[in-house]
């Protein structure tokens, strides 16, 4: 089906299949055209002249990619339709990955989550987006298609720059994959934003594993978000806590560290410095709260 609206194209195809074939030939005619999914950022980016695509291609219709699928081995599969919200009030993510529940809580408004796609917000590649930083710390794996096949990569790797990724223009993110929790493992997220519901200054989104006696720390994961090009792993910070006794002085100094390592700009809301201070406080306070998780886990 093929309409015109305001100007430019607009596809909407209905299978995965023929979504990829019309992205492969617009690839070969060079012609400006975006996918959209829930539009939530894309038609923001177009109304303020940001984004002027001749062809949008609507994946709307792609009812096979909206699904969640959990299973205890394999961990959880998201298609890339489902919604922020659907995500939010799932009882088995819920049980199984509550940092994720936690997170969808802080994206913007109901109404935004009922329509918003998690791929969506990760394709976008706001530095400020609040999933990144929570896929990065659970290890979460990113799946793509085009008509040449298909390819993964892990969520670490998939943002490149300020809204940049490493999606090629015929690809479509179909599925995020997420990897069970490992034992003696607690995560955690947390933002500051001035306002509730709106972008972060700062955020922070900490996993920790204990070993079996649950004193030494296996393996953290503390990865930024909102201060820098994307969502980034703050390793000097990880390096303090890796192999110790996780305690209060010690996650101080991760903070101190992580906000070392962070690379805030001025903005309107706040200042450079003010951001680095907020990093260090929400690394010290999410990763107490990991670190609770991690002994009840
Ligand atoms: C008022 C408002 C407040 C918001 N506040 C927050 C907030 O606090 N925290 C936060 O994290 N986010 C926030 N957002 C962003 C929101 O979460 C995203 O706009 C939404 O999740 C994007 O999903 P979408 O399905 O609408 O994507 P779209 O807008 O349709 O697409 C976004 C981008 O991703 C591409 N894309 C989409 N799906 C795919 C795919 N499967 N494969 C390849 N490319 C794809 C599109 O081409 C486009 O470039 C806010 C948005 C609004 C409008």
């Amino acid at each position: 089906m093929k309409t015109i609206v305001n100007g430019f194209e607009y596809f909407s195809p209905k299978t995965l299949e023929e979504a990829l074939k019309m992205l492969s030939q617009y690839d070969s005619e060079e012609k400006e055209f975006k996918v959209i999914a829930g539009g939530q950022s894309l038609n923001l980016m177009m109304k303020q002249g940001i984004l002027m695509p001749e062809c949008l291609v609507s994946i709307k219709g792609l009812s096979e990619l909206d699904y969640l699928n959990y299973d205890a081995k394999e961990g959880l599969k998201i298609g890339a339709l489902t919604t922020h919200r659907a995500i939010e009030t799932s009882d088995e993510i819920q049980k199984n990955f509550k940092v994720l529940v936690e997170m969808e809580h802080n994206v913007s408004s109901t109404e935004t989550r009922n329509y918003g796609t998690l791929a969506g917000n990760f394709c976008h590649g706001d530095p400020g987006g609040d999933p990144a930083p929570v896929l990065v710390a659970l290890n979460a794996i990113i799946k793509m298609a085009s008509v040449k096949g298909e390819r993964t990569v892990p969520a670490e790797e998939f943002t490149l720059d300020y809204y940049e990724t490493v999606l090629g223009h015929d690809e479509l993110l179909t599925e995020i994959q997420i990897p069970v929790i490992p034992p003696n493992t607690g995560v955690y997220y947390t933002k500051y934003s001035q306002i509730l519901g709106d972008f972060a200054l700062a955020s922070a989104a900490v996993s920790i594993t204990l070993d079996d006696k649950k004193e030494k720390c296996t393996d953290v994961r503390i990865v930024l978000g909102s201060v820098g090009s994307t969502a980034m792993r703050a390793k000097k910070a990880e390096e303090i806590l890796k192999g110790k006794k996780i305690t209060d002085e010690l996650l101080v100094q991760a903070g101190q560290a992580a906000s070392e390592e962070s690379d805030p700009t001025d903005s309107v809301e706040a200042s450079e410095e003010y951001k680095r201070e907020l990093v260090g406080v929400l690394v010290k306070r999410v990763g107490k709260e990991a670190l609770e998780r991690a002994k009840k886990a």
